[in-house]
């Protein structure tokens, strides 16, 4: 089983991501659509609001509106334009997010201790989880039937709210519930950087051990959630993790075969 997770930047060629994805077997995928998310909030007249936490890590901060949009955008545009497009390719994809079928249940993070000019603060009405259980019944179902899964945000709560959660440890999550050998996390970047303007400087094998101390050394913003994605799913079980680039031709084979950062 291959787990493959493509971001949401606008710099990701889906059309060409999703071909090369069809010639291959056994996969699970999950998709992000943050670019799109945006967009549409600036136009609604949301614009997005982005946070760092007291651990600096990076998010976006979502309150109700927020997953509306969510709902809007990744498990409706973004999902029917995948799921739309693999049926053109021949593949019988089926989309659906992780409150269907309660795949992804978490616990709610209602509030979130960020730092802000330099002073600690809470921000209350938050509506984002961590992922607690994945229910693996309803995507072996499908499996077992034939169909390409095709999963994205929102999860849901134990008492049955939509959240929002990271696509990345969600894909973790997911790779590790179904015994993956390997997860693919494609972004618009050709996996860790030294030097995040200079694709040379890509760093190609990490061991788990030293997730930690790469991540502290060169990964900033949204790669630091990346990172800790991968660590948790090679912690689960996963052999390897591949940080790969979704905005090259044939992402998912060029990953496979040794493009990207590779993590076991
Ligand atoms: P996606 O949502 O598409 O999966 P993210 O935005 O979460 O991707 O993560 C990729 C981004 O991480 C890159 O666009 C880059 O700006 C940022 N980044 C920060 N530090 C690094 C680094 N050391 N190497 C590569 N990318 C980095």
């Amino acid at each position: 089983m291959l787990v493959v997770k493509i971001g949401g930047s606008d710099a990701i060629d889906y059309k060409a991501f999703l071909e090369d994805l069809s010639s291959h077997e056994d996969w699970i995928l999950l998709h992000g659509g943050s670019h799109e998310l945006d967009r549409i909030s600036e136009e609604l007249g949301h614009p997005p609001r982005f946070v760092e936490s007291v651990s600096g890590y990076t998010s976006r901060y979502t309150d109700e509106e927020t997953v509306e949009l969510i709902n809007m955008v990744y498990p409706g545009k973004m999902n029917k334009f995948i799921v739309e497009e693999l049926q053109k390719l021949g593949v019988n994809a089926f989309g659906f997010s992780g409150m269907d079928g309660r795949v992804l249940e978490c616990k709610r993070k209602s509030s979130l201790k960020i730092r802000k000019n330099g002073k600690k603060l809470v921000l209350r009405g938050e509506h984002s989880g961590i992922i607690k259980k994945v229910n693996t019944e309803p995507v072996e179902l499908l499996l077992g039937a034939g169909y390409c899964p095709v999963l994205t945000i929102p999860a849901v709560t134990f008492n049955g709210t939509a959240v929002n959660v990271d696509g990345d440890r969600a894909a973790a999550e997911i790779a590790s519930a179904f015994s993956a050998m390997r997860l693919l996390l494609l972004s618009d970047v050709p996996g860790l950087l030294k030097d995040v303007d200079s694709e040379e400087s890509l760093i190609e094998e990490i061991d788990r051990g030293d997730i930690e101390s790469y991540t502290d050394e060169y990964a900033e913003g949204r790669m630091k959630k990346k990172l800790m994605g991968a660590g948790e799913a090679i912690d689960a079980g996963v052999s390897s993790v591949i940080l790969g680039d979704g905005s090259q031709e044939k992402p998912v084979s060029r990953a496979l075969s040794g493009g990207g950062t590779l993590i076991s």
